[in-house]
């Protein structure tokens, strides 16, 4: 990689960060390796796909044959991928293969900012550390469309000393980044969060249908609900009916937006912490249900505020 001095000083910009090993260049791990090159970040980048290889490569990620030799000269090791069994994998190894963690310098910190399972997140951290090494969870909010812009929303969970180290780093590849707590707690925040918006996406849903059904327009029912007690997100930037807000999927088929397949998975994720702590959150489950049918149809590629169809199509019957 070239790496080119943007003042009289000689000095590099992005050198005084941590040189990182980004592990799963998938739909939001790409863009955010992208990001961190373009602010000067040494990115050694690996994925067992080699379409995500190539994509990452044709957006300047010096991509790796071998995640090992990747982790050996990095500082930080963020992980992107689609479940907690991956990561722990990951870090761990399989029989076929040695784990991440095998390879890493003393000092290195493991950052994972897949979206995992609580208790998966602790295990990792503990995995990490275990093995003599630094650890923090920061799950995102913001869809590939924030991994591309450089505006996520990181959820931090890590000691305060790991936390300001990465700062850094987060700032580029993000816009908001709040410290929740030690290694577990950024994904405790995030499916604390999409267990409201599930909730509160069939709670705007059902009341839109059943405005339709008592003659009140769409228009009518916006104009009063969001400036009323029922505002909030679902309703205001994501409005599951066409019109009132010209920016949310319902205006384009429900092309996501944050797909339907996704809320499903949080739920899930969400659903197997209520099993861990015994809440009863009943509207959580049963949003989580509903979710999971949804996705396993259609939905699963539309955006989550498509759940309206759903709900108008089953009070069709009356
Ligand atoms: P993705 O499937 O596009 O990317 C995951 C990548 O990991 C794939 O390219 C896959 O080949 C790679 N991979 C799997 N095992 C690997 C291994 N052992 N080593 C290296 N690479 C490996 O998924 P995504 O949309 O990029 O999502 C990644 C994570 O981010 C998930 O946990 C997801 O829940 C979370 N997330 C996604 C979104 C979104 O809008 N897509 C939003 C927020 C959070």
């Amino acid at each position: 990689m070239t790496e080119t001095s943007d003042d009289a000083t000689g000095a590099v910009p992005g050198s005084d960060l941590p040189r990182v090993a980004f592990i799963g260049l998938g739909n939001m791990g790409g863009p955010m390796a992208a990001n961190l090159v373009a602010a000067g970040v040494v990115v050694h980048g690996f994925d067992v796909v080699p379409a995500a290889l190539d994509a990452a490569r044709s957006k300047g990620v010096t991509v790796v044959d071998d995640p090992l030799d990747a982790v050996a000269e990095a500082e930080v090791v963020l992980t992107m991928l689609p479940s907690g069994q991956h990561v722990k994998e990951a870090y761990a190894g399989t029989p076929e293969r040695p784990g991440l963690l095998s390879a890493a310098r003393a000092e290195t910190i493991f950052l994972d900012c897949s979206t995992i399972n609580t208790s998966e997140a602790v295990e990792a951290a503990n995995m990490a550390r275990e093995a003599g090494f630094r650890a923090a969870d920061a799950p995102v909010s913001g869809g590939v469309v924030g991994a591309e812009a450089g505006t996520l929303a990181f959820m931090v969970g890590a000691t305060e000393e790991v936390f300001s180290e990465l700062h850094p780093l987060l700032d580029i590849m993000g816009r908001r980044v709040v410290h929740c707590g030690d290694a577990g707690l950024g994904q405790a925040a995030k499916i604390c969060n999409n267990m409201i918006l599930g909730v509160s996406m069939i709670a705007v849903s059902e009341a839109f249908v059943l405005a339709e059904k008592l003659g009140l327009s769409d228009e009518a029912m916006f104009d009063v609900v969001s400036g009323a007690t029922g505002q909030c997100w679902a309703l205001t930037t994501n409005c599951p009916v066409p019109g009132p807000v010209p920016t949310s999927p319902a205006n384009r088929d429900f092309a996501p937006g944050f797909a339907g397949a996704l809320m499903a998975k949080d739920l899930t994720l969400a659903a197997n912490a209520l099993d861990e702590t015994g809440v009863d959150a009943q509207l959580g489950r049963a949003a989580g249900e509903i979710y999971r049918r949804f996705a396993e149809g259609e939905g699963a590629g539309l955006d989550f505020s498509g759940i309206i169809t759903t709900i108008r199509e089953a009070s069709q019957e009356r």
